[in-house]
């Protein structure tokens, strides 16, 4: 929360959204929306829904027209307030940033990403404002600084491309300012060593190790996470900020499906994801990327489409179905995000409550008014080595498909079955060598998840089991 919508604006906007009964707050903004859209069918003319003065923007802004769904029923004002009010919403009920917060804002240059980072930037010079005008100046501003990960090495850009992107990504935030925010370009092989030429190497060999296309693309968004955690952590940020919308949790819900990672699932869609050393948060959870890439183009907010990359594999199928689903309906990714909003969070699904800011009571707040009964069973160290997915602890059912199965039970409960079948290597043999490609991080994760087991242990049961046939998996490109 921060100190200036604290007072009288979060409260005012928590009472406009207060509809009981709905789990998560996209169910309470849609909620509301509906009634006023009868509203608006009724006077039959051009006049935005909310405000029913303005001409909407399906009469006025062609990109909007071209949107669908509701985007064009409002008009340009309303639009925006309506957005901005959705994230601002997920930011006060959950306590995501509190004056005494540092945020990284993840940013890859795309129209998510644009987005938080132009909200975060508007919520901290309002606090920024009314610190200026207070007259004891108690409560502090928030910092804010801004990551992008060159994952050049990976994705080879022609270097003027990828400078001229870095270029904009400065310029567009040192134009938000003031607050001056840091802004840090890491390339992923920094997770291995402040030495370059060592993590080139051995990245570029572990990626080389993984042959399936979703498993690769899967491996990337971990390192990339870690890239993020490490930013943060020596850089002293306590949030890190991320761009997710409706429309890519509605694809991870049915990817997470579609892989076998049904149990750890509700870990990842929630406005809150405390499983690691610096808490990630979503607050544009309930914001549709139809939405987002209409207020980039209505605010000219530029985006750095040269370094977006084209999901592949699994992924990139399901992307496609889903935006065939919303294409078709345009309530489709709030339905699914909605349906899988209804699984029981975890734990550290929350902002952890060693608070001696107020920010948290806000969290307890919201946790008591939805019912969330996060599930304490889960022993917290037990997440998959290589994507921190939390693992089902009686993980047999999970040996379908595997020979001899019952012995292996040791060697599942550090990989959760998609990165068994996606990114780890076939070949027992070559599972040590993988291993030791790994950066120290993950390897980290690994020893803290098997406690008195290790990689001996690990490599001596892919010896004694078959491993998995490919047949079952999907080739990507
Ligand atoms: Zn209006
Ligand atoms: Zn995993």
């Amino acid at each position: 929360m921060s100190c200036n919508s604290g007072t009288c604006q979060s409260s005012c906007y928590k009472d406009e959204y207060s509809v009981t009964d709905q789990p998560p707050a996209t169910a309470n903004y849609e909620r509301s929306n509906d009634a006023s859209l009868r509203g608006g069918d009724s006077n039959g003319q051009n006049l935005c829904i909310k405000c029913k003065v303005n001409e909407t923007m399906a009469a006025t802004h062609s990109a909007a027209a071209a949107a669908g769904g509701d985007i064009g029923r409002f008009c340009a004002d309303c639009f925006r307030n309506n957005l901005f009010g959705k994230f601002r919403f997920a930011v006060t009920s959950n306590a995501m940033i509190t004056p005494s917060d540092k945020v990284l804002v993840a940013f890859s240059g795309g129209s998510s990403s644009r987005v938080a980072l132009q909200f975060v930037h508007e919520m901290q010079q309002k606090a920024q404002k009314n610190f200026d005008a207070s007259r004891d100046r108690s409560l502090p501003v928030f910092g804010v600084g801004v990551a992008y990960i060159n994952e050049s090495i990976i994705f080879p850009a022609a270097s003027n491309d990828l400078n001229q992107a870095v270029n904009d990504m400065e310029l567009i935030v040192s134009s938000l300012a003031p607050p001056e925010k840091q802004f840090f370009v890491v390339p992923t092989q920094n997770i291995y060593s402040p030495d370059c030429a060592v993590g080139k190497n051995q990245l570029t060999e572990l990626v080389a190790a993984v042959s399936d296309a979703t498993g690769k693309e899967d491996l990337l968004e971990h390192l990339r996470m870690l890239s993020l955690q490490k930013i943060a952590s020596e850089n002293g940020y306590t949030k890190i900020v991320l761009g997710t919308c409706t429309s890519r949790i509605a694809s991870h819900v049915l990817e997470a499906t579609v892989k076998g990672q049904g149990f750890s699932l509700a870990a990842d869609i929630q406005y809150v994801d405390a499983r690691w050393e610096t808490p990630v948060v979503l607050p544009l959870r309930d914001c549709l990327s139809e939405e987002l890439n209409t207020l980039c183009s209505l605010d000219s907010l530029k985006t750095i489409e040269v370094l977006q990359q084209p999901r592949s594999g699994i992924n990139g199928l399901i992307s496609s179905f889903v935006q065939l689903l919303q294409k078709d309906n345009p309530s489709r990714e709030s339905t699914i995000l909605r349906t899988a909003g209804k699984l029981t969070p975890f734990h550290f699904n929350r902002i952890p409550e060693d608070g001696h800011d107020n920010g948290h009571s806000a969290s307890q707040r919201r946790q008591r008014k939805y019912n969330l009964k996060p599930n304490e069973s889960l022993p917290p160290k037990s997440f998959c080595f290589i994507c921190n997915s939390p693992l089902k602890k009686s993980s047999n059912t999970s040996l379908d498909g595997f020979e001899n199965g019952g012995t292996s039970a040791g060697l599942y409960t550090a990989a959760c079955s998609s990165c068994q079948y996606q990114i780890l290597p076939k070949d027992p043999s070559s599972l040590e060598y993988f291993y030791s490609l790994l950066p120290k991080s993950m390897a980290d994760l690994e020893n803290d998840s098997r406690n008195n087991h290790n990689i001996s242990v690990l490599l001596d049961l892919a010896q004694k089991m078959q491993w998995p046939a490919a047949g079952s998996r999907i080739k990507g490109d």
